[in-house]
């Protein structure tokens, strides 16, 4: 079987046991790879009701056929877990270069459980799988950690690791490999909570594929639709701040607004203009690499990645900070201490809107002013967060903790999906990203349902709620798709925003089989019922598929999406939409049919009595 590694690692970091086992192919049909294999993985290794945080727990890094290949943005993996933030399903990705060098020390995916009595750095050199010592690392930022452990175990190495914030068990810590995030859901913390600072792996093993002259007169032939990108390139993911402010979008001060008169001042072109350094890309990126490297004009010595668009937003127009300085300070310090930039803009924002109403104090926070527009507070909140100090212990639980402590009024602001804070895309401005963070199995991520096709949407489109369900759908099993590839979701425009037989293309010129596009279909549609089945068997009903009440109940007040929410009613309706595409019942849950229908018989239901 080509395109895969062909190995999976079990590691019991309690008994210190490793075990090795070849992938098998009618595995890898069945459950493409990434995302497919960590799903089916999570439900068979994590007990139900498993604490996020405790050893049962499993923090699985995927890989999938594309991976390490000449396929765009190949060098990507993912991180899947039960999340502490939701105490649902959770999976993240992460550009770079760290898929593809595990793929080539001979791995497509390694399962961690238990937890360490110390602290521990797991590494996968080649064939030998070693758990070394971590006692120095620990305490030391992502980016320490990672020079230091290049010293100590030599070139070839490519590293994911937690900061501080994911050692201290933040619900908000992500983890970090290289510059790059796997931001949502506490990923860190899960790593944290295991005692394991670090992944290590390296090898040198080719990935063959089955038809390289063919993959290669597909990337001549498809090259061209990289051409309309320069953008991307040029400015990166911030030109989406002026793009979504003009079409009504942008949460403002904790989405009391959607458009923001600060935007001028952090779009991209000041980026490039003030702070930008130089490009930077992922392995194999076909783009020419979006990540911008910059600096702050106070301090030009220290250079950082990013800010991307989502923390323009989380620290900028959420926090009502317009200082670029700030921003891309408090960037770097989250990805230094391991914390995830959108839930902790998320919950600074939220923080800040209840200070402004006098829900907190100064005596709650220590002395902190937390009004919109406060760039001190916010650069000085990452520390406190990551070191749980002071109100930074508060902070540090994310907006659904913060909002049932304090109760009473701050329940209506408290912008959470399942206890994951939104990204940057309007929940009322876009219906298909209402329904879709509603139903998603993240909670408030804008990668599983897409919001890329309804900006393209002119403004009665975009109000109305006909076909936003089926939207959600094909976004959604595109994402699935997607993420067991695992590809760059910038090759959307490239190779198609919903599935196209150019995915089945790519994955049979790699793997040498024969899939159609509505096999591959069945895939997307299969790993997210296996997704949906972790949650339903962690108690999720449709009760819990709801929006924040200030985007169901209040009209945003101004701008282009004037007067836009997303009604409970229109919520409601197109849940049912939702719910009969995917074969689940009214109360959301997968009947036996459509565990049957997508092969996956062996799943109990009985199991999930407990919802
Ligand atoms: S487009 Fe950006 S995120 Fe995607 S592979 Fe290239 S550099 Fe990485």
């Amino acid at each position: 079987m080509k395109g895969y590694a062909g190995k999976i690692t079990r590691v019991n970091l309690t008994s210190g046991q490793v075990l090795e086992e070849p992938l098998e192919e009618p595995f890898a049909r069945k459950y493409l790879g990434g995302n497919g294999f960590a799903a089916r993985g999570l439900i068979d290794t994590v007990p139900p009701g498993a604490d996020p945080l405790g050893p049962d727990n499993a923090f699985i890094v995927c890989a999938g056929p594309l991976t390490g290949t000449l396929a765009h943005g190949s060098g990507r993996a993912g991180i899947v877990t039960r999340s502490p933030l939701t105490g649902f399903f959770m999976d993240s990705y992460f550009g770079g270069e760290f898929g593809a060098r595990l793929k080539q020390s001979g791995r497509d995916m390694i399962v961690v459980t238990g937890r360490s009595p110390e602290p521990v750095v797991l590494f996968c050199d080649g064939d030998q799988v070693r758990i070394l010592s971590a006692g120095k690392l620990w305490g030391k930022t992502t980016r320490r950690t990672q020079d230091l452990l290049r010293e100590e175990l030599g070139p070839g190495l490519s590293t994911v690791c937690c900061g501080p914030a994911g050692e201290a068990q933040v619900p908000l810590a992500c983890c970090i490999g290289g510059r790059r995030a796997a931001g949502r859901g506490g990923t860190g913390a899960v790593m944290g909570s295991k005692n394991l600072k670090a992944i290590c792996v390296r090898g040198f093993g080719d990935i063959r594929v089955a038809d390289m002259k063919g993959l290669l007169r597909f990337y001549r032939e498809t090259k061209g639709r990289f051409l309309g990108l320069e953008n991307l390139v040029k400015l990166g993911t911030p030109f989406l701040v002026d793009m979504i402010n003009k079409a009504g979008g942008l949460g403002t001060r904790n989405w009391q607004e959607e458009t923001w008169e600060g935007a001028e001042l952090i779009r991209a072109e000041r980026i490039l203009q003030d702070h930008f350094v130089r490009n930077w890309g992922c392995f194999a990126c076909n783009l020419g690499g979006c990540t911008r490297v910059v600096r702050t004009t106070q301090r030009p010595g220290v250079l950082t990645e990013g800010p991307e668009y989502e923390t323009l937003f989380a620290l900028g127009s959420n926090c009502g900070v317009n200082d670029l300085n700030a921003i891309i300070e408090a960037d770097r310090l989250c990805d230094d201490y391991g914390i995830d930039t959108i839930s902790f803009g998320g919950s600074v924002g939220f923080a800040m809107e209840c200070f402004e109403k006098g829900l907190l104090t100064e005596k709650d926070t220590g002395g902190l002013e937390f009004r919109f527009g406060n760039a001190e507070t916010l650069v000085r909140c990452v520390r406190l967060v990551a070191e749980r100090e002071g109100f930074g212990d508060f902070l540090a639980r994310g907006v659904r903790a913060m909002a049932a402590e304090i109760g009473g009024e701050a329940l209506k602001f408290a912008c959470h999906i399942k206890g994951l804070e939104p990204p940057g895309h309007s929940a009322r401005a876009l219906k298909c990203m209402g329904v879709g963070y509603a139903v998603s199995p993240r909670g408030g991520s804008h990668h599983d349902s897409r919001p890329a096709p309804e900006y393209q949407m002119d403004l009665a489109q975009r109000r109305s709620t006909e076909g936003k369900a089926a939207m959600a759908y094909d976004t959604a099993t595109w994402s699935a798709v997607g993420d067991c590839l695992i590809v760059c979701r910038f090759c959307e425009p490239v190779y198609g925003g919903v599935l196209t037989q150019t995915h089945a293309d790519l994955v049979n010129l790699t793997v040498g089989w024969d899939m159609t596009l509505e096999e591959l279909t069945e895939v997307g549609c299969r790993v997210h019922t296996l997704e949906r089945f972790f949650n339903c068997r962690e108690g999720l009903r449709r009760r819990h598929e709801t929006l924040p009440y200030r985007f169901m109940h209040e009209e945003i007040p101004s701008g282009t999406s004037k007067g836009f929410r997303t009604s409970p009613g229109e919520l409601d309706r197109m849940l049912d939409e939702y719910y009969e595409l995917r074969g689940w019942d009214p109360d959301g849950v997968p009947t036996r049919e459509t565990l049957d229908r997508f092969g996956l018989s062996d799943l109990d239901l009985e199991a999930l009595k407990v919802g």
